[in-house]
């Protein structure tokens, strides 16, 4: 197995079994995300704690790639500060507009490289993540990627 399935297999599980799926009642942050271009839409749910990311989930409909970077961003940046996650966020940036990013910080995420060469697929992977974007800065304006 090279690594472009083993990084295609990480897609398709978190695609198909989406981690921290659904509504968090005590969640003290919401934002709502849409990427008119594909149809994808989302719903992110943060406890935030101080200045941790306690907690969060996501919720909505969307192509394999917004479903698995969601996925996987949940499982990234759950437990880190803000700073981690805008860290994180830079790094996941740099990755999908072809500029490499840091292997060491993307860790999983890193599955998500090969959108980089598809550039109408980046806003797939990359609206979660304006998404919590929003959700941390307290934003009551949805996100579009539009
Ligand atoms: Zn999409």
């Amino acid at each position: 197995m090279d690594l472009n399935d083993l990084y295609r297999d990480v897609i398709v599980d978190h695609n198909r079994s989406p981690r921290n799926r659904g509504r968090l009642p005590q969640a003290s942050r919401h934002a709502q995300g849409d990427n008119p271009l594909c149809g994808d839409r989302l719903r992110l749910d943060v406890d935030l704690d101080g200045d941790v990311v306690r907690d969060l989930r996501f919720e909505g409909s969307g192509c394999a790639i917004s479903t698995a970077s969601a996925s996987l961003m949940s499982e990234a940046v759950k437990g880190r500060t803000r700073t981690e996650v805008a860290a994180l966020f830079d790094a996941v940036h740099a990755m999908l507009t072809g500029g490499g990013g840091d292997a060491a910080r993307l860790g999983k995420l890193a599955a998500l490289a090969g959108v980089a060469e598809f550039p109408a697929r980046v806003k797939c992977a990359s609206l979660c993540w304006h998404t919590l974007n929003a959700a941390l800065a307290g934003s009551a304006q949805p996100v579009t990627t539009e």
